[in-house]
């Protein structure tokens, strides 16, 4: 399982680097490294991209987990380099980059967009498998999460567009709900598709959701 990300467009960077001249690149070597969005090679490929556009990379790691709390001592290390520059770009998921801003005084700016945790689903190639909504209905729908693999996010599908087991949104993709009709019905409980799912509740888990563990 992996948090998906993609790198920002050059300009959104630069726009958000306004104003800083001098700037410090932190990459993570989990998630990023794998996605290939902000390991070391593309930390030593953003230090050069920073540096024709005239800023100064006060330095640069690549943490092991940018999301965990080493990386608090691993920021220490590199005090030095990290208090001579403006701003910290960091190129990690989102939750690396909320990691960082809580350990550091310097202004955090995420270089990459956090787009979904995805498991791999074949070499390079990584999909979307639940969205933690907070109220599962996988048993109902033969293991395949309506949320994340239906197009429309429904709940009680498929829609009036499914055409020949392909999804009216994007003909290439497989309908969700017809492959959910389909292993129902190969375990003998095609009936359960007849259950209504009134609208999601979202005060189940109001924002920002947390849990503490007894
Ligand atoms: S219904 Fe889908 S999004 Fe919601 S918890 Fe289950 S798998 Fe995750
Ligand atoms: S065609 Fe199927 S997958 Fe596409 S939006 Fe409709 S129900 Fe969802």
């Amino acid at each position: 399982m992996k948090s998906i990300t993609r790198q920002k467009l050059p300009e959104e960077i630069e726009q958000q680097l306004q104003g800083f001249d001098r700037v410090y690149i932190a990459g993570c070597g989990t998630c990023a490294t794998m996605t290939r969005t902000g390991g070391r090679e593309e930390v030593l490929a953003m230090r050069e991209r920073l540096q024709q556009l005239g800023k100064l990379v006060t330095g640069w790691i690549v943490i092991p987990t940018a999301c965990d709390d080493m990386t608090q001592a691993a920021m220490e290390e590199n005090n030095g380099a990290i208090r001579n520059a403006g701003c910290i770009l960091v190129m990690s998921c989102a939750l690396g980059v909320h990691r960082m801003s809580t350990c550091l005084a310097r202004p955090v700016i995420p270089a990459l967009d956090t787009l979904f945790i995805g498991i791999e689903d074949g070499s390079g190639c990584f999909q979307e498998a639940c969205a933690q909504c907070g109220q599962c209905v996988l048993g109902e729908t033969a293991g395949i999460c309506p949320v994340t693999a239906c197009h429309k996010g429904l709940l009680n599908g498929p829609c009036g567009g499914t055409n020949q087991g392909k999804c009216e949104v994007d003909s290439e993709k497989d309908c969700a709900w017809t492959i959910i009709h389909q292993r129902l019905t190969d375990q003998g409980r095609v009936d359960a598709m007849r259950r209504y799912h009134s609208a999601r509740n979202y005060n189940i888990a109001p924002r920002p959701r947390m849990t503490r563990i007894v």
